[in-house]
């Protein structure tokens, strides 16, 4: 779960990591009240949007005075600001963040995840604060420092100290830098996140440490025992469909292609989506059923299959185990007929009950293309949407 900048910031304060004086806003009229409330004679004016990248976009602009911040304020409201991170579509902008203006000596970088292979937390920090750390990455590697944490001990002083001494930080500010680094790991290990990335983390002219920028991801699977993060769910901000799903405990992901893929379990999915590619084409969507699916949930995952204007094919991939092959033709049967199939179907059965899964096929009367292998079902349903 993603959540806004104004989000991340506030959980930060509450861990005592410094950010700006600011204020979500949803009018022009609060964001001018706000601006007059946090004082001085500068303010920024920030899009709240669950992409980053918007200061480039035009989604972050500075203001000298508070008519400058009511023109801004009017320009981004309602605006549908595109970054690279939104997609060409664009996402429109709903709610501003306006902040006290900050004067910036230097743009830093750090940032958390989880490092699978170590099974570890590992922090990065980055003297190339401000740019895409995607770039940093790719063009000047030795520029990104990291740690990993152990889980017992935590983010220790020393590694703190040693990240903040590499990307530059001057000597008065270490200290303070090594803290802004201690409180940000408590903040994602106490609330499950997945993902923490303050870019940039800036150093004031009179030498204060503050997060310009937060973006937060949470791990899905933790929100029932965060209900203070999953309360900061801006459902706004998601895929209409992929909601959709996820009430019928689906886990469906839109993509670009044309060959929607309907699988039992992730793993599978995976696999079938790499085939499909494998055949030159590309997949409409991610989309696991579970091992458990009802006709209910089955018709669901084609109803919203169907809503995509590019959907061209479907492939249908089971791999019966605690899952019968038997129930999943029947749920496949009484969704075609219900949703009204308007593309080819591609039906690849294998496992518990296969021999009887396919006479129900066969005998439904539904215009349905079997496969046997993964490499079959591939072929056929590439074929099926034109190639
Ligand atoms: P992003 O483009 O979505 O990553 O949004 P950021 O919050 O990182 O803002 C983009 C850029 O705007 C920053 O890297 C800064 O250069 C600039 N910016 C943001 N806030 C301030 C501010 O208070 N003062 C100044 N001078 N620049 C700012
Ligand atoms: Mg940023």
């Amino acid at each position: 779960m993603k959540v806004h900048e104004y989000q991340g910031k506030q959980l930060l304060q509450s861990y005592g990591v410094a950010t700006p004086r600011g204020r979500v806003c949803f009018t022009v009229d609060e964001a001018v009240d706000a601006a007059e409330e946090i004082g001085g004679d500068l303010w920024v004016v920030k899009a709240q949007i669950h992409a980053g990248g918007r200061g480039k976009g035009g989604g972050v602009r500075l203001a000298r005075s508070l008519d400058e911040g009511r023109r801004h304020a009017g320009d981004i409201l309602g605006m549908t600001l595109v970054t690279h991170q939104t997609g060409p579509e664009g996402k429109v902008v709903k709610r501003l963040l306006v902040e006290a203006g900050a004067d910036i000596e230097r743009e830093f970088y750090v940032g958390m995840v989880v490092d699978r292979s170590a099974q570890r937390v590992v922090v990065m920090a980055s003297s190339e604060g401000g740019t895409e750390i995607e770039e940093v990455a790719a063009k000047t590697p030795e520029k990104i420092h990291k740690a990993a944490v152990d889980p017992v001990a935590g983010l220790t002083k020393e590694q703190a100290m040693d990240l903040v001494a590499k990307i530059g930080l001057p000597e008065a500010v270490l200290e303070r830098g090594a803290e802004f680094l201690r409180g940000l790991y408590r903040v994602y290990w106490e609330t499950d996140a997945s993902l923490a990335e303050i870019n940039p983390l800036i150093l004031t002219a009179d030498q204060q440490v503050l997060a310009l920028d937060a973006k937060f991801n949470f791990d899905d699977n933790a929100l029932f025992r965060q209900p203070q993060v999953h309360e900061l769910r801006d459902l706004d901000e998601e895929d209409a469909n992929e909601i959709e799903a996820s009430k019928y405990g689906l886990s469906y992901i839109a993509l670009d292609g044309n060959i929607g893929c309907l699988v039992n379990g992730a793993g599978l999915a995976m696999a079938t989506m790499d085939i499909i590619k494998l055949y030159g084409a590309e997949p409409a969507n991610f989309l696991d059923v579970g091992g458990g699916a009802t006709t209910e949930q089955v018709t669901e995952a084609f109803v919203i299959m169907m809503r995509n204007p590019n959907l061209k094919a479907i492939l249908v991939n089971i791999f019966g185990g605690i899952m019968r092959c038997d129930v999943i033709a029947e749920g496949l049967v009484n969704a075609a007929k219900e949703v009204h199939l308007s593309v080819p179907l591609v039906v690849r059965l294998e496992g518990t009950n296969v021999d009887k899964g396919r006479e129900i096929i066969a005998q439904s009367g539904i215009e349905i293309t079997s496969a046997t292998t993964m490499a079959d079902a591939a072929e056929k349903v590439v074929a099926a949407a034109g190639g």
